[in-house]
């Protein structure tokens, strides 16, 4: 077999992640050479085949892997889906706006996150166009430990972290944190707040922990994945670009 899979090249091409590519094939919206192609392991040689998306042409010039670590706001949803929800990805839009002033010549990069936070998390979260990167970071294989800063209504006790530590039933899998610690209390802060590590990357896994163990989460962020941290300096809303140093500490 010659050439690459088309599902591998569109993600390449920053089209859309892996998975995303798969779907846009099997929905019959690619064509390699004319035809609609909906097998996403078909070789294909992007430099020989013409490849449409949507009718768009894919460029053979790819755009260059960019990666950003995003402060997430409130309110704000992880995937571009949903019409009624607003998207992070919202949030890119100044800086695709300014793209072809810093890299002319080149398609505008297709971003996407790297896992998902639900709607009411705030915190760090990954956004590139780098489909074997997402991938790679957000499966559960890479095993990267993620931290989580945690609000909770009334008091914690010795009981309620020992309830944490011992975890809780997630479809089926039991899933228990890597840590848990209460936090000193802050002047400014009036509810005690907890440190919470896990790996798993289970759906609602945090919160499914502190219900769990009888108490009600009031604010969850997330302030580490692997061995990167989010800048304590970097408001809601607001993205830094990762190089390559920052990159490796995310495994
Ligand atoms: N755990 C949760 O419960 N929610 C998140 O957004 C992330 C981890």
């Amino acid at each position: 077999d010659s050439g690459r899979r088309l599902s591998k090249v569109l993600a390449a091409a920053g089209v859309a992640s892996r998975r995303s590519s798969e779907e846009l094939i099997f929905d019959g919206r690619v064509t390699v050479n004319g035809s609609v192609c909906s097998v996403p392991q078909t070789r294909v040689d992007p430099a020989r085949d013409m490849i449409y998306v949507n009718g768009n042409r894919l460029s053979k010039k790819l755009p260059p892997k960019v990666y950003f670590a995003l402060n997430k706001p409130k309110g704000y949803i992880c995937s571009c889906g949903e019409k009624e929800s607003k998207s992070v990805l919202l949030l890119f839009d100044d800086y695709l706006k300014d793209w072809d002033k810093m890299h002319p010549g080149f398609p505008k990069p297709r971003l996407f996150t790297v896992g998902r936070l639900d709607v009411a998390t705030t915190g760090l979260i990954i956004v590139t166009n780098d489909g074997d990167f997402a991938q790679k970071v957000s499966h559960p294989s890479s095993n990267l430990s993620k931290e989580y800063i945690t609000t909770v209504d009334g008091s914690i006790s010795k009981r309620h972290l020992i309830a944490i530590s011992e975890g809780v039933m997630i479809d089926g899998v039991h899933c228990t944190p890597d840590f848990v610690e209460l936090l000193p209390q802050q002047p400014d802060i009036s509810r005690p707040r907890m440190r919470i590590v896990v790996h798993e990357g289970r759906n609602h896994e945090v919160r499914e922990l502190v219900k769990n163990a009888g108490l009600k989460l009031h604010s969850l962020k997330r302030t580490r994945i692997g061995g990167y941290r989010l800048p304590s300096d970097l408001g809601f809303g607001k993205h830094v670009e990762l190089k390559n140093k920052e990159l490796k500490s995310l495994g």
